[in-house]
């Protein structure tokens, strides 16, 4: 049996920054699942098609083989045998992500593989349904946000670090609208699982956050959970 930690939130909550950390602490394997949606999405975006066109997503999403490995312990995702991770931060690909992730096939076809990942090693996974949908048994479940100001702070600083100029306006409408988006769709929305933790990082180093998942772990394992 595999050891799992689930964290899931929204938008710039940080999640990967800190499920790095505590997977490198732990020795556990990092699984990004936001970088599987969004090369579906450079794969539809790739093929002309429009968000709103489920049967088009539904039948092109079969086409599109979507695997994972890594490079000196950083995770790549191969899409059709290319390696496309380069390409997957750009904005037009978070939002059409955002978009087609509701779709019922996509998610099937992307769930069924991460939980293959978790079953073959111990994972820290984030997302947004990792704790309700994909593995509802993960030994530790974290709901990590900020608030909205905050999330789109961060990532102004971090194109700006980046040397991509922005505005820090359309940031917080982008993730205003993103958070609105995987909120109130039908398909597995973002909402916290009952037996998550909820970590507010607003006021938080990520040193604290990562500290503060590192005690639950080791709490719910004292305690044999
Ligand atoms: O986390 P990230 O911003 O990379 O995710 C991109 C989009 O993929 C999200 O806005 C969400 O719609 C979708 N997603 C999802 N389920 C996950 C991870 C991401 O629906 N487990």
């Amino acid at each position: 049996m595999t050891t799992n930690i689930a964290i899931d939130g929204p938008a710039g909550a940080g999640k990967s920054t800190i499920a790095k950390r505590v997977a490198r602490e732990l020795s556990f394997i990092y699984v990004d699942t936001g970088a599987m949606y969004r090369a579906m999405a450079l794969y539809l975006l790739r093929q002309n098609i429009e968000a709103q066109d489920t049967a088009k997503i539904e039948e092109i999403c079969e086409q599109a083989d979507i695997a994972i490995a890594y490079e000196s312990g950083e995770q790549q995702v191969i899409l059709n045998g290319e390696n496309v991770t380069a390409y997957l931060r750009a904005e037009e690909v978070g939002k059409m992500a955002s978009a087609s992730s509701p779709n019922a096939k996509v998610r099937e076809k992307l769930v069924a593989l991460q939980q293959k990942l978790a079953r073959e090693a111990d994972v820290v996974m984030d997302g947004r349904d990792i704790g309700t949908k994909v593995l509802p048994d993960a030994a530790v479940k974290i709901y990590l946000t900020a608030s909205v100001r905050i999330r789109a702070m961060r990532r102004y600083q971090e194109l700006q670090r980046e040397g991509v100029s922005s505005s820090l306006e359309e940031i917080e409408k982008s993730i205003q609208k993103r958070d609105e988006q995987d909120k109130n769709r039908e398909n597995s929305p973002l909402r916290q699982a009952e037996d998550a933790v909820l970590v507010d990082s607003s006021e938080m180093t990520i040193d604290q956050v990562v500290e503060e998942i590192l005690s639950i772990y080791r709490k719910n394992r004292e305690s044999g959970l």
